[in-house]
């Protein structure tokens, strides 16, 4: 599966396919879109393959799940916007509304990449596949933290044993020359209690998931698996 950018493809020819397309535009990832590029920038979902096959020309559409135009015109409809396919837009819906853990993990990790990826062309302005790729999986955990509020760590309660030993008095009955007395001695015996504490582990969602948006990253063909974030 290719994260595409048609960087080179001719804009003018893709502009009035644009504009004709039910492209929906959600505030909410374009925000997230805006705060990864670091300026304002608009992130158009498409959910039907016949338009995002019309923006596409001579390109298989199922393998496109998102491009940009990073060179494009300011003048241009399409300047800073990012475009994103079917099921990258319907798993971004569906985490919107439901959260990171409602879609399943490999679905979640590669809608957030894709997002990603095409935030940062506009961020690096830069058409540069494999450096894209590779900036966005290193900065994928900080992107689940910050965007998508899926934390690092967790915070989990135990109860440790804590024992300890312990003085206790017993009174006993002695007799002393022929009285009954009572006397105190004194035993130490072994107590446990429990002790409730709060310790911060490693978040488990947060591990499969960059692990998942590694293996992506790893199954993708080259230029997009194969490049370093300098
Ligand atoms: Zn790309």
């Amino acid at each position: 599966m290719f994260l595409s950018v048609i960087a080179l493809v001719a804009v003018t020819l893709v502009i009035p396919m644009v504009a004709e397309a039910q492209l929906s535009s959600g505030g909410h990832y374009d925000a997230i879109a805006s705060a990864l590029a670091g300026f304002p920038v608009v992130a158009d979902g498409e959910d039907d393959y016949t338009e995002w096959s019309s923006m596409l020309p001579g390109l298989d559409p199922h393998a496109v799940l998102g491009f940009t135009h990073v060179f494009a015109s300011p003048s241009t409809s399409v300047y800073h916007h990012i475009y994103l396919a079917p099921p990258i837009w319907s798993t971004l819906q569906q985490i919107e509304s439901a959260g990171v853990e409602s879609v399943p993990q490999q679905d979640a990790a590669t809608a957030i990449l894709t997002l990603t990826h095409e935030s940062y062309h506009l961020r690096f302005d830069s058409s540069d596949e494999s450096r894209v790729n590779a900036c966005a999986l290193r900065d994928f955990g900080s992107v689940l933290v910050n965007q998508f509020a899926v934390p690092q760590t967790v915070e989990q309660s135990q109860s440790a044993p804590v024992t300890a030993t312990v003085r206790v008095r017993q009174a006993i009955w002695r007799t002393i020359h022929g009285k009954r007395v009572r006397r105190y001695v004194y035993r130490y015996v072994s107590k446990t209690t429990y002790v409730a504490s709060t310790v911060t582990v490693a978040n488990p969602a947060y591990e499969s998931l960059v692990s998942a948006a590694q293996s992506f990253v790893v199954s993708q063909p080259p230029p997009y698996n194969s490049g370093t974030c300098s």
